[in-house]
């Protein structure tokens, strides 16, 4: 096992990177934007560098800072969390040039699936089911007008290097098509620097359902179930459920098993998510994550396995803790982000956190970095907090979930509580009856 690791990380995250480092007896290193001086992570490490002011580009994605740091404090290994530097190849292999362990996949894992049109490719040929659309990029309006009209409309224009629903334009009729790709192209080139673009045939009332993998050195590999994140805002997940509300043991297992003999075809190392749309009983592959995810905390509860141990042993070289058969899923587990927001706006809303009191008591989980008094910088994302419960079925989660947001104390700064209190009241919600679009036709009616 390692004998030290750098977090480079910050939030939530990084805390829970540190807490599965604590529990394996490994030391940490925190890294810090001088924004973050205070922060949780930076206390609890057992020591912190700090690399920069407060912008993420001179900071957490600094990577020569990083490298230093690990140098300095003598780490074996660095662990990205997700964001920043998590799926950066060239962060990966400059990782391994200086003869640190990077605690994620090959940086030639990364490149692949990082580009969606090069994932889809290697994906579709080790087995998995596609999205019908472009066979690779499409280059001009011209083309695309022709390749639309084979998939049949509506297509979505998605960008290769996509992130964060950025760079995705809708063309319901051949007279969208043309805007479509010229502003999926112009948004791609401005976030990604990239402005390679691609043809999907867009799903109407789909769910976006994921499947957890992790693999080791040995050769082995295995699936841990999906996450069903259809509840989402401008395709950013909001609310995330494991098991899903809507497959059946059958499904599950063989879209597992599909997923699980993909990923050993690739020789993969690591954990990864592949994500998938499902409609009216089939999966398409979407994209593959290859980092740990901000949801993996649903899938830990149902399955009852420490993903962020299993991923910092599986680095260090040591075999998968479980087989295949040994994966068991008990009851079920719903997480919210709880974002620094306002609840009908969602204009970020920084600032002083003036009382704070976490909720508790059996079947919650609460993963923060966030404490009495502290100041969320505007600098980074808004996440407050990411509230998980769990249980023995659906219905007890959601009781949990209604009791734990009405213990929490949160004030000085705006949050998403208000609105999850309300989700909870809505039956089709209850019901687990939602799609990718739920969500935003709900918001919408409400106002
Ligand atoms: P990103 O990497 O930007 O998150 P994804 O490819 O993962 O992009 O897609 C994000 C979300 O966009 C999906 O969860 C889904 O809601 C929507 N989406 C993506 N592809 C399609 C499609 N072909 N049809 C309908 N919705 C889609």
């Amino acid at each position: 096992m390692f004998g030290k690791v750098l977090i480079a990380n910050r939030g939530e995250i990084a805390l829970r990177v540190h807490r599965a480092c604590k529990e394996l007896g490994i030391q940490t290193v925190a890294v810090h934007s001088t924004a973050d001086a205070n922060a949780m992570h930076v206390r609890l490490a057992d020591e912190s560098v700090c690399i920069g002011p407060p912008a993420a580009k001179d900071s957490y994605l600094n990577i020569a800072s990083i490298i230093a740091a690990a140098e300095i404090t003598g780490a074996d290994a660095i662990h990205p969390g997700y964001g920043f530097l998590s799926e950066n190849a060239r962060f990966a292999e400059i990782v391994a040039a200086h003869d640190l362990t990077f605690i994620g996949p090959s940086a030639e894992h990364i490149r692949v699936m990082g580009d969606k049109i090069t994932a889809k490719e290697t994906i579709g040929k080790a087995g998995i089911p596609l999205v019908p659309g472009s066979d690779g990029a499409v280059r001009t309006v011209d083309e695309g007008r022709k390749i639309a009209k084979e998939i049949g409309y509506p297509v979505l224009v998605k960008a290769a290097s996509g992130g964060g629903g950025r760079g995705m334009k809708l063309a319901r009729t051949e007279d969208d098509i043309e805007s479509a790709i010229l502003n999926a192209q112009s948004e791609a080139k401005a976030a990604f620097g990239d402005d390679s673009v691609y043809l999907e045939k867009y799903l109407e009332l789909p769910r976006h359902i994921e499947i957890q993998i992790a693999a080791d050195s040995h050769g082995n590999v295995i699936h841990l179930g999906e996450r069903d994140c259809s509840l989402q805002r401008r395709h950013q997940k909001v609310l995330e459920e494991a098991l899903s509300p809507v497959l059946t043991d059958e499904q599950r297992a063989e879209i597992g098993e599909i997923t699980r003999s993909a990923i050993e075809k690739l020789g993969y190392l690591g954990v990864g998510t592949v994500e998938y749309l499902y409609e009216n009983g089939k999966f398409y592959f979407i994209e593959m994550n290859t980092r740990l995810q901000v949801e993996h905390p649903i899938t830990e509860q149902v399955t009852d396995l420490d993903l962020v141990r299993e991923q910092i042993s599986i680095a260090a070289g040591n075999k998968l803790t479980l087989r295949q058969e040994d994966v068991k899923f008990n009851g079920h587990a719903i997480e919210c982000r709880i974002n620094a927001e306002d609840p009908r706006t969602f204009a970020p809303s920084p600032g002083r956190i003036t009382d704070f009191h976490a909720p508790g008591g059996p079947g919650v989980r609460f993963d923060s970095a966030v404490y009495d008094g502290y100041m969320i910088p505007p600098h980074y994302d808004s996440m407050i907090g990411k509230l998980i419960v769990y249980g023995d079925s659906r219905e007890l989660c959601l009781a949990r979930l209604r009791r734990a947001l009405s213990e929490t104390v949160l004030t000085g700064v705006k949050s998403t509580i208000p609105l999850f209190e309300e989700l909870l009241d809505n039956p089709e919600f209850q019901r687990g009856e939602y799609n990718i679009h739920w969500l935003e036709n709900w918001l919408a009616e409400d106002d």
